[in-house]
This record gives C-alpha cells, sequence and structure tokens, in this order.
C-alpha cells in the first residue's frame, strides 16, 4: 500500500512503524475471510483490509478521527485472525495499537462513553476493586432482565451494563495465595519459576493458578508469586490507554527483574494467554524507552504461555479417568497472538484426553478483554456461533487457556468449561475440574 506521510511525520517512530506496516500490504483481502466482524456483518470497513485504510487516513492526515471511523475501529476484536492469515505478513497488532492510542488522544467520546470505559479502566486490574464489583453486580443480576437486550448498530450504557451483569458469576471463590508466597518444589528441584497472578483471574477463578501450582511442583518446580506485581497492562492496552498500561509494563519489569536476579527464574509463566500476548510485545512497546527498552526484551524473552513450558517436562500421568472427550478452545491470543496451536492439544493427548477440534476454530468467541461488555451483541453472536461449533464435537468438557473465553463460552453452555492447567493437573495427580 502506497503512504504518504511528510518526512516531519516520520521522523516519528511511531508513524515509522505504522509507515513499514501499511506498505506491507498488497490490498489482496485474504484477511477479510477470516474476520469475525466481516464474517458476521459483511461491511469492507469492519473487515481488516477496510480498518487498515481508515487507520492509514487517520495517520495520514493527522486528524482527529471520526466517529464512523471510530465505530469501526471499536468493532475490531483485536483477534489478529487477520494477522495468521496474512500471506504479506502486515503486523496489524502494532497498527490497531496505534490506532486506539490516537482514539483515546483525539476523539472525544460521548460522556456516557467515556464513564464507562474510565470505570473499567480503573476496576478491571485491580482485584480488590474487581471482587467487590462482581459481589455488587451479583446482587444486581435479577435486575438485568429489565434491561434493553438489543439495540441500534451502537450498544447504549444500558445494554452494556446488562451485559456486565450477565457476565457476573453466581458466586465468588475465595481469594488465591497472595503475591510473595513460594511454594517449593517436590522431591529433587528441577527449576524455579515465576507465575503470573493475573487481575480478573485470581478474582473469578483463583483455581486455575492453583492447578498450575500443583502440577508444577509436583514435577520439581518450585513457583514463586511475585510480591507488587500488578496487572499486565492488557486490559488498558486495549482501551488505547497507554500510559496506564505502559506504567504497568514496567512496574512488573522491575520486580520480576529484581526476582530473576535475586532467585533466579526459568521463565515466568502465564495461565491466561490474553496477558502472554501482551507480556511478549513488552519489547516492542517500550522499544523507544532508554532505561526500559532491554529489561523489557529480557522479560518479553522470559514470558512463556504454560503450555510452552510444559513441553519440556516429562509429566508423570497417575489417575485413571476413563475416555472423557474434550472440545478445545482455541483462544485468539494464543493461536493467533502467540502462534501456540498444536502444543496444547498434544499435551492433552499425551495425558490421556480424546481431543476433539472445534469447527470455525480461527473465529473469535467475542470474549476479547472488554469487548464483551463494550460490543454486547456482536459478541453474543460470535458466542453462539463458537458454542454451536462445540456442541457438533459432543464434548464431555471444554477446555481453554484464557479466562477470558472461558467465562464467555460459559455463559452459552452448560457443558463444563475447564482451563488446559486443570485436566493436565487432573491427569498428574490432581482433582477432577469442572465441579467448582
Ligand atoms: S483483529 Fe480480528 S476483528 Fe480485528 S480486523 Fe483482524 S480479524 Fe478482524
Ligand atoms: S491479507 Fe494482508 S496484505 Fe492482504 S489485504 Fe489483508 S492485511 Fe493486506
Amino acid at each position: 500500500m502506497k503512504t504518504e506521510f511528510s518526512l516531519a511525520q516520520l521522523a516519528d517512530p511511531d508513524i515509522a512503524e505504522a509507515d513499514k506496516i501499511l506498505r506491507a500490504c498488497v490490498h489482496c483481502g485474504f484477511c477479510t475471510a477470516t474476520c469475525p466482524t466481516y464474517v458476521l456483518l459483511g461491511d469492507e470497513l469492519d473487515s481488516p483490509r477496510g480498518r487498515i485504510y481508515l487507520i492509514k487516513e487517520m495517520l495520514e492526515k493527522d486528524r482527529p478521527p471520526t466517529a464512523e471511523v471510530v465505530k469501526h475501529i471499536d468493532r475490531c476484536l483485536s483477534c489478529l485472525a487477520c494477522m495468521t492469515t496474512c500471506p504479506s505478513g502486515v503486523h496489524y497488532m502494532h497498527l490497531v495499537d496505534q490506532a486506539r492510542v490516537r482514539i483515546e488522544r483525539d476523539f472525544s467520546r460521548p460522556l456516557t462513553e467515556r464513564a464507562l470505559r474510565a470505570v473499567l479502566a480503573l476496576v478491571l486490574p485491580r482485584p480488590e476493586l474487581f471482587r467487590a464489583s462482581m459481589i455488587m453486580a451479583r446482587l444486581a443480576r435479577p435486575f438485568a432482565a429489565l434491561l434493553p437486550a438489543k439495540e441500534a448498530a451502537t450498544p447504549g450504557l444500558m445494554r452494556r451494563i446488562k451485559a456486565m451483569l450477565v457476565l457476573a458469576p453466581k458466586r465468588l471463590p475465595p481469594p488465591g495465595p497472595s503475591g510473595g508466597s513460594v511454594f517449593p518444589a517436590q522431591g529433587e528441584k528441577r527449576g524455579r519459576v515465576a507465575l503470573l497472578q493475573g487481575c480478573a483471574q485470581q478474582v473469578l477463578a483463583p483455581r486455575i493458578n492453583q492447578a498450575a501450582i500443583n502440577l508444577l511442583t509436583r514435577h520439581g518446580i518450585e513457583v514463586v508469586l511475585v510480591r507488587d506485581e500488578q496487572c499486565c497492562g492488557a486490559l488498558t492496552h486495549h482501551l488505547g490507554q497507554d500510559g496506564d498500561a505502559l506504567a504497568r509494563a514496567r512496574a512488573n519489569i522491575k520486580v520480576w527483574k529484581k526476582e530473576a536476579e535475586q532467585g533466579g527464574l526459568d521463565a515466568i509463566l502465564i495461565t491466561a494467554s490474553g496477558c502472554g500476548t501482551v507480556i511478549k510485545d513488552y519489547g516492542f512497546m517500550l522499544r523507544e524507552d532508554r532505561d526500559f527498552a532491554g529489561p523489557a526484551a529480557q522479560i518479553s524473552a522470559l514470558a512463556k504461555d504454560i503450555t510452552e513450558y510444559l513441553a519440556g517436562i516429562a509429566l508423570t500421568p497417575s489417575s485413571q479417568k476413563g475416555d472423557v472427550t474434550v472440545a478445545y478452545h482455541s483462544a485468539c491470543s494464543l493461536q493467533h497472538g502467540q502462534k501456540i496451536t498444536g502444543l496444547p492439544k498434544e499435551l492433552l493427548s499425551k495425558n490421556g484426553f480424546v481431543v476433539k477440534d472445534v469447527p470455525e476454530s480461527h473465529l473469535c468467541c467475542g470474549s476479547a478483554g472488554t469487548y464483551n461488555i463494550l460490543q454486547p451483541d456482536i459478541a453474543s453472536r460470535l458466542r453462539d456461533r463458537k458454542v454451536a461449533n462445540i456442541a457438533t464435537v459432543k464434548p464431555d468438557m471444554i477446555a481453554a487457556g484464557n479466562i477470558g473465553c472461558m467465562v464467555q463460552i460459559a455463559g452459552g453452555t452448560s457443558v463444563p468449561v475447564v482451563h488446559t492447567i486443570e485436566l493436565l493437573d487432573w491427569a498428574t495427580g490432581g482433582p477432577r475440574p469442572g465441579l467448582n
């Protein structure tokens, strides 16, 4: 794609990066076929190619985006299916991330929209506030039926509040272990890792990291929950609030680097792939920061999805489970963001599960961070399509590697939705998951 940035514009490293990305696009349109919003809405401007063109115009003309441009960028899930499909290697993720920051800076959203985004950015990354909000949402849940179920093209505040109430769990588990906890290896010590505590996950499903701790320590790996660790920044990053996201990235880099220097770390393990995709991108996000560029790249190199780490360990199966058929839901952040596709399924198969691929597995379930709150109608159409596809393989359980997908899919099915690590823990001596 031909671009027309001025030399002055190209002096900005972000614009220079955008220019490189835009020039790689050859308009072929292959990406449209796998873009969930294009598949659902059929509008070129809701396709990757259409959005790339809108972003190009916005950046080149260097003027505030129109409401129309914002509408189509907001509808993008950042699922990155387009990156997997693109034959020219267009790095759509870095382009749309930049567009979101620009929109946040230059576009004045309606007051209710700004208020909602501010509340999400305040509450979601803080487990104690998120916990309190989930308790309040649970109390308000009976009133959700009184709120509108569907609105015109752009959902309003009431529809979004309804989406939040519907997503709130009926009950909350007690909190898991806190930062600063160390779980010693059982038997001979073979390694030492940090485990990302996460923010929403530690409130909604502390059992996931508990399963990871149980499995790792059982296999000789010491696990540390690093003190003063924060939300990875993914949630505010995807809202275009990069000041907050980068501050969180820097704070995490400091504490993880200190832990690596003092106690040694083989890896920083992540059980929520949405977080993993962003932590692996810290090196890029902070590339222009003189003090943090090097450490950020080191931390990104240490970050691993838990399945990547487990691939290097000989797991010792212990339980007799019988034939359990598992539909493996491939989270977008894992398959498109981190290019981890076969590994989780191989681990499950090797450990005795009958693993089934889900038809249209490249399509997002509609969770996508805060997307299912901000774009509830598209999100629920994608969820219903995902659940229908899962039902065709008649699973006993559904496995995924990302809490957002788990909550989203669980809202549309009675089949237990569990994390891949819970199944692997069960196969190697842990409790049967899906009963809590
Ligand atoms: S990230 Fe997903 S929703 Fe956005 S343009 Fe790419 S394929 Fe479409
Ligand atoms: S597939 Fe790649 S090169 Fe083709 S239009 Fe989409 S982004 Fe551009």
